[in-house]
């Protein structure tokens, strides 16, 4: 059976990025009918923080990737490693290296400076036992490093394909443990994969130089061998690596702005897969069902805002009024219900769907044209009709049209057509203006649609809006 992981660090917020790791692992899993399962690396005691776990478990059950079992936390198998690292001191695959951080650092400029790979020149491979005892019993600090003994590696990376590496080239013998035994990534990440039974490790393309290492350690501790599929990055529109503005990109400030999980799950995967038809739209389900590692890109994904807001429209218009109006509501700021009752408010937002993507956008959608507070939206446009000799007379004209009505809404644009006659406007600078004055905004749906649902004293209010903003 497939068994695959998510293997995130609590030491942030999870993002677009890591999120996409995970959402591959569990299509992956849900394709091959295996399984998927969470583990928390968090060895790095200093930077690790609980509510980055709390957090990041939040963020998956909200996107709807469930794991299965329990949960695996590193900080809690101290003692497993350990055991692993006995083996591999037993077997003679590790050794005590003595050497300082400064004696590497100034070995590791020399070498740079020569334009050689950085690798760890071998000086503590070559004491013997006793030598490396007598310094143990001194009390020098030391790590332990894996003893490289066949350097040249290779493996078939599912999405990158036949992978040769020579470990002598490029970083020698590496560091696994520390001298009071825990663990560093590399040996953490072996035992736990193999305890584990994963079958598959699909991670980023960031972790692709380490995995030369890894399966030397899965063959040291004679353990099988997983497979393994390095994703290629994404990058920012700009081209640079997301990793420089994650706060934008990360799950919680998606979730705080209303997004769809279903519509962000779909455009991640769309970042460096593709179904290979022109589908682009896709369930949760199809989605698995349609999923393979070998579909995945080579090359780097480019973020891109616009698609993002195609897909998330494109679900955010399958949601049911009931949902859309419980979501909503939360993002409306205006006191909507001084105007609305329940059900004018859920009429108004459906109507008002299709200009939104996101429930915040849609909230805001409704306090502009629809809430007692809004204020007129006057951009460069607007401003433009506004500042037209015509426009205090048209302003003027509409206010008394409206003033004039008995009816609750002005529902008939041509009472309005047919007051401004005697002003000899046409096309849009009748229309825009117009839209402006009784719906705030020069965007939004039709206005014969709209009108009927603005009350007329909404109208009066926001003409009084708009007049003092134009006195100051
Ligand atoms: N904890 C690692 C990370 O967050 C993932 C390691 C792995 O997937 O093997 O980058």
């Amino acid at each position: 059976m497939t068994r695959v992981r998510f293997a995130p660090s609590p030491t942030g917020y999870i993002h677009i990025g890591n999120a996409r790791t995970a959402l591959f692992n569990y299509l992956y899993a849900k394709h091959t009918g295996g399984e998927f399962c969470l583990r928390i690396e968090d060895t790095d005691r200093e930077r690790s923080k609980p509510e980055y776990e709390e957090a990041l478990k939040k963020d998956l059950d909200w996107l709807g990737v469930h794991w299965d079992g329990e949960v695996v936390r590193q900080s809690a198998r101290g003692a497993i490693y350990r055991a692993s690292l006995d083996q591999l001191k037993a077997q003679g695959d590790v050794y005590p290296c003595f050497c300082t951080p400064e004696e590497l650092d100034s070995k590791r400029q020399r070498t740079l400076k020569e334009k050689r790979p950085p690798r760890y020149d071998g000086t503590c491979r070559k004491l013997s036992t006793e030598e490396a005892g007598e310094k143990i019993k001194e009390g020098l600090s030391f790590t332990y490093r894996f003893k490289i003994k066949d350097p040249l590696v290779e493996f078939h990376d599912l999405i990158k394909g036949k992978i040769s590496v020579n470990l002598d080239d490029m970083v020698g013998d590496f560091v696994v443990a520390r001298g009071d035994g825990s663990p560093i990534f590399h040996l953490a990440v072996c035992v736990d994969d193999a305890e584990m039974e994963i079958t598959h490790v699909v991670r980023g393309e960031d972790h692709l130089s380490n995995t030369p290492r890894h399966i030397l350690i899965f063959k040291a501790l004679g353990k099988p061998v997983p497979q393994f599929a390095h994703m290629p990055l994404i990058l920012g529109e700009d081209g640079k690596p997301l990793s420089k503005r994650l706060g934008d990109f990360s799950l919680k400030a998606f979730r705080e702005k209303g997004v769809l999980p279903e519509g962000l799950l779909n455009y991640m995967a769309l970042l460096g897969w593709s179904s290979g038809d022109d589908k682009e739209i896709f369930t949760f389900d199809e989605l698995a069902k349609a999923f393979s590692i070998e579909k995945i890109n080579t090359s780097p994904a480019r973020f891109n805002s616009e698609k993002l807001r195609w897909v998330m429209h494109e679900h955010f218009g399958k949601v049911s009024d009931d949902i859309l109006s419980q979501k909503t509501k939360p993002f409306i700021k205006s006191d909507a219900g001084s105007l609305y009752d329940e059900a004018g408010i859920k009429e108004r937002l459906v109507f008002l769907k299709d200009s939104a993507a996101t429930f915040e956008e849609l909230g805001s959608r409704f306090d502009i044209v629809f809430g007692p507070a809004g204020e007129p939206e006057l951009d460069g446009e607007a401003l433009s009709y506004v500042k037209d000799d015509s426009f205090p007379k048209l302003l003027k004209t509409v206010k008394e049209t409206a003033q004039n009505s008995k009816e609750k809404y002005l529902a008939d644009i041509n009472v309005y057509k047919e007051a401004l006659k005697p002003l000899g406007l046409k096309g849009p600078k009748l229309f825009k203006p117009i839209r402006l004055v009784l719906t705030g905004s020069l965007h939004g749906p039709e206005l014969k649609l709209l009108l009927p649902l603005i009350p007329r004293e909404l109208v009066l209010r926001r003409i009084e809006k708009l007049e003092k903003k134009l006195e100051q």
